[in-house]
């Protein structure tokens, strides 16, 4: 996580806190839908603080991807679509996003007893 976004995660958990305690003071002494309202309000920025080191961990990734090694004149994009590729199980499990395995593949047993 950069500078940045610990910044942005500090201010969206103070925003978040300090909207979870609008809530709190709403039960008290206000309607109770403004508690209800200030409650899910509190929870957006939590939303925002796992976004944010979604954000980091693909930054991460792209770096680490960047520096590999590749071969002479071969984009960067062909290098992602090798490693995804790579990455797959076996053809079915690759048509089937993920659903189902070949006949002869070493998941097909243990996904059927699942
Ligand atoms: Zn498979």
């Amino acid at each position: 996580m950069n500078r940045s976004s610990r910044f942005l995660s500090i201010l969206y958990v103070l925003t978040s806190g300090l909207l979870i305690w609008t809530a709190v003071l709403q039960y008290r002494y206000g309607p109770l839908w403004a508690g209800l309202l200030f409650t899910a309000a509190g929870a957006v920025p939590t939303v925002a603080v796992v976004r944010e080191s979604v954000i980091g961990d693909l930054r991460r990734a792209l770096t680490e991807l960047t520096a590999r090694p590749r071969r002479h004149g071969e984009r960067l994009v062909d290098t992602i679509v090798r490693g995804e590729l790579g990455a797959a199980c076996c053809d079915r499990w690759w048509t089937s996003l993920g659903t189902d395995h070949d006949a002869a593949c070493a998941h097909r047993a243990r996904n059927s007893a699942a």
